[in-house]
């Protein structure tokens, strides 16, 4: 198991970061940083909030995870945080052993809450996942079986955690980046 090292919550963003996160990049902040730094692409809408990349983003970037964690399941994720989720991703299975992660979601092409008025996801950049979404629905009240230790093992390394969110809450969401 790989050594973690934990912060008090208010020292989070303060410290330096572990190693890990060190070794890569703090998560942008704001729209625009998040296509400076993963990457600008072009792209149609389709209905129901959803788009299509027309240009070669998604192939110079997102790459498949398979059986990601010993899960069985595959995920699609933007180069640059793949290593990190599965880093993280296997920290969180080993500090909740019993959590099950039945379904995971990761790169989609898609505005936030599929409303075409919106700006796009998060998950569009291949920076964000969803973790059994039947569970964690998105809504004015945080609901969650996501035990707190599965969390932080996110939150820790700078995920930001839709179930933190003010005003709406979308606990089966965790995306590399702040302030969109
Ligand atoms: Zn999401």
């Amino acid at each position: 198991m790989m050594a973690v090292r934990k912060f008090h919550r208010k020292e989070r963003r303060v410290l330096p970061m572990p190693n890990l996160v060190q070794a890569q990049f703090p998560p942008p902040n704001g729209m625009s940083a998040v296509a400076k730094f993963y990457g600008k692409f072009s792209y149609n809408d389709l209905s129901g909030g959803n788009a299509v990349i027309t240009d070669s983003f998604e192939r110079d970037n997102i790459i498949t995870l398979k059986n990601t964690g010993g899960t069985g399941l595959n995920l699609q994720m933007h180069r640059l945080v793949a290593p990190l989720f599965e880093v993280c991703l296997k920290d969180a299975m080993a500090r909740c052993p019993k959590y099950k992660i039945r379904m995971l979601g990761g790169f989609n092409v898609r505005h936030m809450r599929h409303d075409p008025k919106m700006p796009l996801s998060i998950h569009s950049w291949g920076a964000a996942f969803d973790v059994n979404w039947d569970k964690n629905p998105m809504g004015s009240k945080l609901i969650t079986d996501l035990p707190p230790e599965w969390v932080a093992a996110f939150t820790e390394q700078c995920w930001n955690w839709g179930g933190s969110w003010k005003g709406i809450f979308d606990a089966m969401h965790f995306q590399y980046a702040i302030g969109c």
